[in-house]
């Protein structure tokens, strides 16, 4: 369906859960009020949302969170969203810890790709960054996806100033050892959160400029370079130094049933509670009422309240 602006809005990213198994200090730190499970969307209200979806246009489901892996029958989900006609891609977002194992089952629920995030790989940076007391096998869990066919595979890697701009050289090894498609993303102001988005933020050209990078190809929100003889690529999403927001063709649903036509707006549409065709107009104002652009790079701009883990990235 069309938006205001003429941006044909097919693609839907739903938060299953607003819980994870880590505690990323710049998107769900300690402390943070978890939604009661009577607020959260059960399955039926998800795939009866997703019919409506479709029926107005929806054909990509980005499935996230908090981390969609710690919802219980998460599995089933996927395959109930996979099933609904007029869905043609559903893929997921996730931390990889509780991914090994379970990707083929995933994949025959109908899952077509992941997109692993993963901010450093250095063992003692990635516990203090995420609370967790294990490193995640980042190296078998892109060794599964890859032996299960799910290609190609993407790195989702939060560019943050004195925490991981010193592990870019190591990321472009890993996407030629792999071949795979690393997506460094600009830290984005959320939340207010006690992590300074001002200390760390770093544009992307500040890294572009330093390495050996060949301009290969746009995307919508990604721009992609190759390294002279290296395989795999090097995306950048950069939502505030170059924002794509005249591209942008998505909505978000919360896990605790508002529909977001902007991540960068409080503006929020409930659906939970509400009947078949009152969903289905909600889901049409959300997308006629979708901003042309977000507002952060103005100087009035007032950071939105909910934190990542309760929007889902
Ligand atoms: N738990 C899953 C995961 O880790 O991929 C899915 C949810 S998480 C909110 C989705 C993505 O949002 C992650 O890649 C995370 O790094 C990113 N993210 C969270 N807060 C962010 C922020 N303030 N700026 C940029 N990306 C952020």
């Amino acid at each position: 369906m069309l938006d205001s602006f003429n941006r044909n809005v097919d693609y839907l990213r739903i938060s299953v859960t607003d819980r994870c198994n880590l505690r990323c200090s710049y998107c769900m730190p300690d402390g943070i009020k978890k939604v009661t499970h009577e607020k959260i969307m059960r399955n039926e209200e998800i795939v009866d949302l997703v019919k409506q979806a479709a029926a107005i246009g929806i054909k990509k489901i980005r499935i996230t969170g908090g981390e969609p892996m710690v919802r219980k029958g998460i599995i089933t989900l996927v395959e109930d969203i996979s099933n609904v006609d007029g869905i043609e891609e559903v893929t997921m977002t996730s931390n990889g810890l509780l991914l090994k194992g379970q990707i083929k089952e995933l994949k025959d629920a109908g899952l077509q790709r992941v997109n692993l995030s993963l901010d450093t790989m250095d063992e003692a940076k990635y516990k203090l960054l995420t609370k967790s007391k294990t490193m995640l096998d980042y190296r078998g869990v892109i060794e599964e996806l890859i032996s299960n066919n799910m290609t190609p595979v993407k790195l989702n890697v939060v560019l943050m100033k004195g925490i991981n701009d010193d592990e870019v050289e190591s990321f472009i090894q890993l996407a030629d050892e792999y071949d795979l498609l690393i997506r460094f993303i600009e830290l984005m102001p959320i939340g207010h959160l006690k992590f300074k988005w001002e200390e760390h933020y770093l544009p992307a050209d500040d890294i572009i400029e330093k390495y050996p990078l060949i301009l290969d190809s746009k995307g919508k929100n990604t721009i992609y370079y190759k390294t002279e003889g290296k395989r795999g690529e090097i995306g950048f999403i950069n939502p505030i130094s170059h924002k794509f927001c005249a591209d942008c063709n998505r909505i978000r649903l919360t896990s605790d049933g508002k529909i977001k036509p902007c991540l960068h707006s409080d503006d929020e549409i409930n659906v939970k509670g509400l009947s078949l065709d009152e969903v289905k107009s909600a889901l049409r104002r959300s997308i006629k009422e979708k901003p042309s652009s977000h507002h952060i790079d103005e100087e009035d701009y007032e950071e939105i309240s909910r934190t990542m883990n309760r929007i889902g990235g």
